[in-house]
Parts: C-alpha cells; sequence; structure tokens
C-alpha cells in the first residue's frame, strides 16, 4: 500500500465562503490557511477548488483531500441531494472533485468534521467517546468514537436534530412544526432560531439569538425566562444522549457555544432526567476550534 503524504488538507464549503487549511498529521500544526468566494456555479466549484489544491501542493508538496459542504449524498444514486448552495443538488460532486484532483477524496457533513476535530485535538481530546452538537441556524450532531466518525448504515449517526423533545412539559408536544415534516424536533428547540421562536412566543418580539442572550444580561425578564427554558430543554436532549450513548464529554459548537452559562446550568439539571441514581461524570464543553473545526476536521478526514 502506497504511503499516505504527510500534509492533510481539509475544505470547508459554505453558501459564500471556502474555507482551506492544510494541517500536518503529526504536530497537527496548521500550516497554511485561505478563504475565498463561493463560486456562483458548479463548473467554476470544479475549477476552484482543482486550483487551491494545486497551490498548496505547489507550496507545500503532496496533500491528502478532505472536505465537508452543506449536503448529503443521495444512497441510491451517489448524487448531491440537500445542499443548500441550491445548484449543487442532482451532481456527481464528490465523483467529478475526485476525477479532476486525480486522487480518492474523503468527504463528511459538517457537524461530523466538526465532532472529529474536537476529538483529535480540540475539547474532546484524550476521551474515547465524544459527542459534538453544532448549535447554529439548524442543530447538528456527531458521534467520534476513538477517532473515528460513527457514519452509520445510512449515514445518519449522530442526527440528533429530528428527534423530538424528551420528556415534554405542557405544550412542548406536539411542538412547533418543522421543514423535516414532522413536529417537535430538538432542532426547533434547541437551534438559534428556537431560541427566538421561544423568546418571540412570551414577549412578542422578533429578536435574533444574540441580541436575546444580551438582553438577558441586562436583566430582561422574557429574555431570562427563554434562556432558563433553553437550558432545561437542552438538559433534556443531552440527559437522552448519555442514556444512550454515554459519552466521556460533550462538545458544544456554533454561535450559541460561547453562552457561558450552558456549561454551568445544563448539567445541573441533567441528572433528574439521566437513569443514574449517582450524578454523572460526563463533561459539557466549549468546542476549542471555533469556526474552524469544520475545515480542520474535514482534513482530518484521513
Ligand atoms: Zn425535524
Amino acid at each position: 500500500m502506497q504511503e499516505l503524504p504527510r500534509i492533510r488538507m481539509g475544505v470547508d464549503i459554505g453558501g459564500t465562503k471556502i474555507a482551506a487549511i492544510a494541517i500536518d498529521s503529526h504536530s497537527g500544526k496548521a500550516l497554511k490557511q485561505t478563504k475565498i468566494s463561493t463560486p456562483t456555479d458548479y463548473e467554476n466549484l470544479l475549477k476552484t477548488l482543482t486550483e487551491l489544491v494545486h497551490v498548496y501542493e505547489k507550496e507545500l508538496g503532496p496533500v491528502t483531500y478532505g472536505m465537508c459542504y452543506p449536503g448529503s449524498v443521495n444512497l441510491q444514486t451517489e448524487l448531491v441531494q440537500n445542499a443548500n448552495i441550491l445548484w449543487l443538488n442532482g451532481q456527481a460532486f464528490e465523483q467529478d472533485l475526485s476525477k479532476a484532483l486525480k486522487r480518492p477524496i474523503r468527504t463528511g457533513n459538517d457537524a461530523n468534521c466538526f465532532t472529529l476535530s474536537e476529538a483529535i485535538d480540540g475539547a474532546g481530546k484524550g476521551h474515547s467517546v465524544v459527542f459534538g452538537a453544532t448549535l447554529g441556524t439548524g442543530l447538528g450532531g456527531g458521534i467520534v468514537i476513538d477517532q473515528k466518525i460513527i457514519v452509520g448504515l445510512n449515514r445518519l449517526g449522530g442526527e440528533w436534530g429530528h428527534v423530538p423533545l424528551p420528556w415534554p412539559i405542557g405544550k412542548e408536544a406536539p411542538g412547533p412544526e418543522c421543514y423535516c415534516g414532522l413536529k417537535g424536533c430538538l432542532e426547533t428547540y434547541l437551534s438559534g432560531t428556537g431560541l427566538a421562536r421561544s423568546y418571540r412566543h412570551v414577549s412578542g418580539k422578533s429578536l435574533r439569538s444574540e441580541e436575546i442572550v444580551a438582553l438577558a444580561n441586562q436583566g430582561d425578564a422574557d429574555a431570562e425566562s427563554a434562556l432558563s427554558r433553553y437550558e432545561n430543554r437542552m438538559a433534556r436532549a443531552c440527559a437522552m444522549i448519555i442514556n444512550i450513548l454515554d459519552p466521556d464529554v460533550i462538545v458544544l459548537g456554533g454561535g450559541l457555544s460561547a453562552l457561558n452559562r450552558l456549561y454551568i446550568n445544563v448539567p445541573k439539571h441533567w441528572d433528574e432526567y439521566i437513569f443514574s441514581p449517582q450524578p454523572v461524570r460526563t463533561k459539557l464543553l466549549q468546542a476549542t476550534h471555533g469556526g474552524e473545526s469544520g475545515v480542520r476536521g474535514a482534513a482530518r478526514l484521513w
């Protein structure tokens, strides 16, 4: 078997920006980083990604190639689906890019790459079982065991965004409609959008999650109650993960992970729901690599 190049290149394709990184696989050190605008059509995306690899290899020597992009591959057709870059849907993206780069490539979804990166040299470093959760516009999740992503037979491993909020209280069931077609999914409660909805429900005002956090810091009662509900719901959602997977650590990423009070208040509430007579030892931690976890995780797919 041919030995792999030492340099791992990772690319994270977003709706507006593409981030790239090269990591030394031995030291974990970032050797080069780039941010460019996402092209507006498929041909140019392939061309841009190919040129990016050539630029990196000219400077650093041969690289492996891993990437994450906001979409998945249809299990039957192997074509891209569910991508929010709409013109990417229906393309044989991974095959086309692999052909253009003349090498095998590996891909992962954002939440899986995030979890892998945090498990290798982030907040989950040194732990065997890591559950990663991304709290952004949506709610992503990933499972990494011994530094390997548990992708799953149907590539659904760690997808906790679309299971119902456990132990519902009052009007929490059936819950808000989710874009997936069901009601009361965790995503409708624990995403930034979910926090905004919960606040709007009591105050009648439409604010973004950052604004709600700022108001709570100033002592606003409605904002504070929205955050308290959020923490209690997060505690129940984590309790469910702990009851099933029992990870060593749960690492939070995405916009709302910057909220320091989560790491104190969520574990305070979760023991009430976990099937254990004594307090659990599970740690709830903030991601180390912040916004870079996706691209670092893509590089770590090799
Ligand atoms: Zn859903």
